[in-house]
């Protein structure tokens, strides 16, 4: 007799792990592996967490209309074109259930975030991973890599973990030039933390065409990634087709009540933003100073290239890392054997971060 069998496509999944949080024998770890907020979330959205415990038997409110509203009142949108989601990943699952299938393709850059590959084959759908310029995404080679099966095209930008992004009117010229029946999907999980006079979230161009769905997250700069909270905005169409695969009540009333807190508290937006730039530039600087390439310089992380010289290679950095308790995420899986992506964490982790990362490259 034959088996259950997984449907095609979903042994092929490579299991996504998370960066790791633990190290034996160490009693301070400094976790500099999942790119989390260094500052932590915003204490007004702590104190709506913890003012939802009165209502635990409840169901959260299935709409989370509360939460679209504060949103779309901050970013200046129309609540009915957002949709929650168990953290932004949910809202790209939901994308590849909605618009892809068996025989289709969604396309992501070579080194774009792991979920775009997962979700595709989730659906049974085949990834079209396209090659990046100076680990940059390509808007040609994108372009270049689209078929009549091409449903979807992602792209995080700013991406992690190259650290890179496209300025606005490169992601105007890929929207224009993409057909009009593909879904371009702009991950915008690092948007808060951009100064970048020519970056654009995508907003805009959600909001202006039929076709294009921007997400964001509060698992970043919100510092809210243990209450699994994100959102999408895009076309209503979009949006009525993503709300009728979701959960109904997929996220939580602690996830939505700290929610709305924390998206109201823009005054912590700016302030960790303020120390993520500060430590951004001088992190840049004494890195470089060691001899090491940076090549993107968006996000909260950096991604250090360690050429091998002398045996300083990315496996060594992070085995000596460890050694000193502090975790970085090895990133051979994104296709980038000789880097290591670093978050940018509170003072004192990154004084000793620096001081470990000049001790091993001058050792
Ligand atoms: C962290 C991250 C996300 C998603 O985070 P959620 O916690 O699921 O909201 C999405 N895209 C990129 C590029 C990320 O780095």
């Amino acid at each position: 007799m034959a088996l259950p069998q997984p449907k095609p496509g979903v042994m092929d999944i490579t299991l996504y792990v998370g960066g790791k949080s633990r190290l034996s024998g160490v009693s301070r770890v400094i976790k500099l592996s999942s790119n989390e907020a260094a500052l932590g979330p915003s204490p007004k959205a702590v104190a709506a967490y913890r003012g939802a415990d009165a209502a635990l038997h409840r169901y959260p409110p299935g709409d989370a209309a509360d939460l679209r509203a504060a949103i779309a009142e901050v970013h200046k949108l129309d609540p009915e074109r957002i949709i929650c989601g168990s953290g932004s990943d949910e809202i790209l699952g939901l994308l590849c259930r909605a618009y892809a299938g068996p025989g289709d393709e969604v396309i992501h850059t070579a080194h774009g975030f792991l979920m775009y590959g997962i979700y595709a084959r989730s659906v049974g759908a085949t990834p079209v991973v396209v090659p990046e310029r100076n680990i940059t995404a390509d808007v040609s080679a994108i372009l270049a890599a689209v078929t009549p099966r091409t449903r979807l095209v992602f792209l995080a930008n700013p991406n992690n973990p190259t650290g890179t992004y496209l300025p606005k009117a490169a992601v105007e010229s890929l929207r224009a030039a993409l057909r009009e029946d593909i879904v371009l999907v702009l991950d915008a999980a690092y948007a808060e933390f951009m100064d970048a006079p020519d970056y654009d979230t995508g907003l805009s161009l959600a909001e202006s065409t039929p076709n294009t769905v921007v997400t964001h997250t509060f698992s970043k700069i919100y510092g809210l990634g243990a209450l699994r909270l994100g959102w999408g905005y895009g076309a209503k169409a979009i949006i009525d087709a993503l709300e009728r695969l979701r959960s109904p009540f997929n996220v939580s009333a602690p996830a939505q009540a700290a929610g709305v807190a924390a998206v109201r508290d823009q005054e912590h937006v700016t302030k960790a933003k303020a120390h993520n730039s500060k430590w951004m530039k001088i992190t840049l600087q004494r890195l470089r100073g060691l001899g090491l390439t940076v090549t993107g310089d968006s996000g909260n992380f950096v991604l250090p290239m360690f050429d091998g010289k002398k045996g300083k290679t990315a496996a060594a950095a992070d085995a000596f890392l460890q050694s000193k308790g502090i975790i970085a995420r090895r990133v051979d899986n994104y296709g980038l054997p000789n880097h290591l992506r670093i978050t940018i964490g509170a003072d004192d982790e990154m004084e000793l971060l620096l001081a470990a990362l000049d001790e091993f490259m001058t050792s």
